[in-house]
């Protein structure tokens, strides 16, 4: 373990799980006439049970940091490990299967189906688990019971409003009762009532067992999260922890 881990636990009971996810110097260099720099070194491990806040202000690489920590994208150098499994190791076909199945993703834009229901939609999610239609209905039905709309489950995403249509997209996102769940700006398309509220939802889900990281730039919702870790051209400079009145504990990487 690193000096730099071991701070980061003192923040509670918390993040005493297994690593969920591991990223040890993890750079993405875009290539192209003039390369872009996207993460340069990037570590962190996140434990079983977390709920971790990625933030940082528009271009400094938080949505690549997503694309690495769900396996969509690879690093140009640097190790990512999903529960356990190191993604270098790993074809694109196992990783299709990995990300199918341990890692539930909720972005700004929703990426709902308009003509299916809510229902539908989130039981689509599932359609590569291998899981019978009755069954990811069943868990679909659980889902949108778990993020509030069990009374929404047959209205279409047109007849939702913003904030419902983020959590019909969470509860797909939860449905295949992921490992982790990675959202990257899943507030940028609401207002701060909404916003408010699907954070306040992450919460109570972690709460509940879900491990998840959540990407935004509002320093203010951030600030809500017991665990921040701040991305500014690439580089990781804060990783903080704070769990209820223990003492917060920072760190500043050069
Ligand atoms: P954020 O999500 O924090 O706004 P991004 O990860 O989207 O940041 O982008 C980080 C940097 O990488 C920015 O300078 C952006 O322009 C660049 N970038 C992102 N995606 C690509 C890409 N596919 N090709 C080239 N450059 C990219
Ligand atoms: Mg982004």
């Amino acid at each position: 373990m690193t000096h730099g881990e071991t701070e980061v636990r003192v923040g509670g009971a918390r993040e005493t799980g297994e690593p969920v996810l591991q990223l040890h110097e993890v750079s993405k260099v875009y290539p192209g006439a003039s390369p872009v720099v996207a993460l340069d070194k990037a570590s962190f491990t996140v434990h079983r049970g977390e709920l971790v806040a990625i933030v940082g202000p528009s271009g400094s690489g938080k949505s690549t940091l997503l694309q690495v920590m769900g396996s969509l994208d690879r690093p140009t150098s640097g190790t990512v490990r999903i529960v356990g499994d190191d993604i270098a190791e790993m074809s694109d076909r196992a990783l299709a299967g990995l990300r199918a199945g341990r890692i539930g993703f909720v972005f700004q834009q929703f990426f709902l189906a308009r003509h299916a229901t809510a229902l539908e939609n989130v039981a689509d999610g599932m359609l590569y688990s291998g899981a019978r239609h009755s069954e990811r209905l069943k868990a679909a039905a659980e889902a949108l019971g778990r993020v509030g709309l069990g009374h929404r489950a047959d209205h279409r995403p047109p007849e939702l409003s913003g904030g419902e249509r983020q959590r019909v997209a969470i509860a797909r996102a939860l449905a295949g009762n992921p490992a982790i769940v990675l959202a990257d700006e899943p507030t940028g398309n609401l207002d701060s009532v909404n916003g408010a509220a699907v954070f306040q939802l992450l919460k109570e889900l972690n709460a509940e067992g879900t491990t998840i990281v959540v990407i935004t730039h509002d320093r203010e919702l951030a600030a809500q999260m017991p665990r921040r870790i701040e991305v500014l051209d690439g580089h990781v400079v804060t990783d903080v922890s704070s769990a209820g009145e223990a003492p917060t504990t920072e760190r500043h990487l050069p």
